[in-house]
């Protein structure tokens, strides 16, 4: 059954293999999913039904044929886009999306965001190609990228490490371009290769924070956005020729590991993290929550209730397509935070 078009937001769970760690520990494997339908198991008896289920040997194609690709076509027609990995550190998140900084992966390992910024780039090459062919004026398009993170509430620009420190950036809504991180760096780039370089570039310069910084990286958000502008010729009412500018944000959010931070050990700053990220998580939880509700136009939808909410706002719901992928374990050491994120996949569906 193909879910309908209509609506903003989609929920994907996808639980990966076994790491071979947890296969010498002989962990059990406590999900199973059932054939043909979107529906996973967790133990035999809780069952939950999202818009798409990928079990352990789904590959990295599949997931970006089944849930992707399409807003990648969006984006390039003008419609936002968000694609969010959610989970507990170790589910899966930085693998599904692309974001780690792994120069030894094969083409079949390559995750979510070098596949989608291909296509992007393909799909610009076709739509000049195709309009050269039909004698028209090509399309003009610009993409630029920005890299951050979102660490206790604050913007962390990862194009800019140096400047962090001094820079508090602002969140602030433009009325023609939305919304917009003041003074965050935006690289203009030409080709598919020159973006995984700086997406590359970003997540080298997050890896080294977080071995100074311990485990920064599983209590952060990273927002990788490319912004697509595209002007292009429409014919207007008196026949003749007019520009006509689009343009799209696309952020690919590798989101802060869900894990309960636990009770002991967790005073001054870990537990101020761990409010923080938690008030991150929840938020986003709350927003999509509200945009799936049939009764939403009652609804007040609190994107300002957080940082990561507040960023993303004009490209969750409305026009804007977004994907969420709840990623876990299929071992059942984890069998409760699998829960939680399973919950949590239910709740924002
Ligand atoms: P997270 O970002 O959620 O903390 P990672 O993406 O780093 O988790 O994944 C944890 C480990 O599991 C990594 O070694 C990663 O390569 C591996 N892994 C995750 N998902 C898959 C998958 N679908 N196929 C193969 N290995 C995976
Ligand atoms: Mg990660």
């Amino acid at each position: 059954m193909e879910p309908e078009d209509n609506i903003s937001v989609r929920v994907a769970v996808r639980i990966r293999p076994q790491i071979p760690r947890e296969i010498i520990e002989m962990c059990n494997v406590c999900t199973s999913v059932t054939p043909g339908e979107p529906q996973i198991f967790l133990g035999s008896d809780r069952a939950f039904t999202y818009d798409y289920v990928f079990d352990m040997e789904d590959s990295q194609e599949t997931v970006y044929n089944t849930c992707v690709a399409s807003l990648v076509e969006s984006a390039l027609e003008g419609y936002n886009a968000t694609v969010l990995a959610y989970g507990q550190t170790g589910s899966g998140k930085t693998y599904t999306m692309g974001t780690g900084f792994d120069i030894d992966l094969n083409a079949s390992q390559v995750g979510i965001i070098p596949r989608a910024v291909e296509h992007l780039f393909h799909g610009i090459d076709s739509k000049i190609k195709t309009a050269r062919e039909n004698g028209m004026v090509a399309p003009e398009f610009q993409i630029m990228v920005q890299f951050m993170e979102l660490y206790n509430e604050e913007v962390i620009d990862l194009f800019n490490p140096i400047f962090n420190k001094e820079k508090l950036y602002k969140i602030h809504e433009d009325p023609f371009t939305g919304i917009q991180v003041k003074g965050i760096m935006l690289k203009t780039v030409m080709s598919a290769e020159a973006t995984l370089q700086c997406l590359r570039m970003g997540a080298l310069s997050r890896t080294t924070a977080s071995t100074q910084m311990n485990t920064h990286s599983s209590r952060s958000h990273a927002i990788f956005t490319v912004h697509v502008k595209q002007q292009r010729l429409v014919p207007s009412d008196d026949g003749s020729n007019e520009v006509e500018t689009l343009t799209s944000k696309f952020h690919f959010v590798d989101l802060a590991g869900s894990e309960r931070l636990k009770r002991t050990g967790a005073t001054g700053n870990r537990a101020k993290e761990g409010i923080s990220i938690n008030c991150g998580l929840l938020a986003l939880g709350n927003v999509i929550s509200a945009l799936g509700d049939p009764s939403r136009k009652a609804l007040h939808i609190p994107y300002r209730d957080s940082k990561l909410t507040r960023l993303l706002q004009d490209s969750l719901g409305g026009n804007s397509k977004t994907v969420m992928i709840a990623c876990i374990s299929p071992s059942d050491r984890d069998f409760m935070e699998t829960l939680n994120t399973l919950k949590y996949a239910n709740r924002a569906r």
